[in-house]
């Protein structure tokens, strides 16, 4: 198991941009088409920003259409934690970083083979580490 990392807002406000705080930390998200991962086909390892945890890798990231990174599996489904998000009138499955509670995105049942899933993530949330 990973070990939890717990800060505080003020800590998490000077390690992070304002973006990446406001994603993490309170659940924003960014606007489609303007991250800096939506487009990114180079090979490697993307991990929590606020935490360095493996979250995804290349390998598994597709083109959703969507605007923002999308991969069909985690690097470890420990790595992360589901939740339910009932805001904004919708019932979906929040991830969120196992280590330091990132918010990360959403996972939807209508991926690609051969999980099916699809989890859509803000790139403010991740720190890409070319392979
Ligand atoms: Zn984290």
């Amino acid at each position: 198991m990973v070990d939890k990392v717990n800060k505080t807002d003020d800590q998490w406000k000077k390690e992070l941009t304002p973006e990446e705080f406001e994603v993490t930390r309170k659940k924003g998200t960014e606007r489609a088409f303007t991250g800096r991962y939506w487009n990114n086909h180079e090979k490697g390892y993307y991990k929590c920003v606020c935490c360095g945890n493996d979250l995804f890798t290349s390998d598994t990231k597709f083109e959703s259409g969507t605007g923002w990174p999308s991969f069909w599996q985690p690097v470890s489904d420990a790595n992360l934690q589901k939740q339910s998000d009932k805001t904004f009138g919708m019932d979906r499955d929040e991830v969120v970083c196992a280590r330091c509670g990132a918010h990360l995105g959403h996972v939807f049942a209508d991926g690609p083979k051969p999980t099916g899933l699809r989890y859509c993530i803000n790139s403010a949330s991740l720190k890409f580490e070319k392979k």
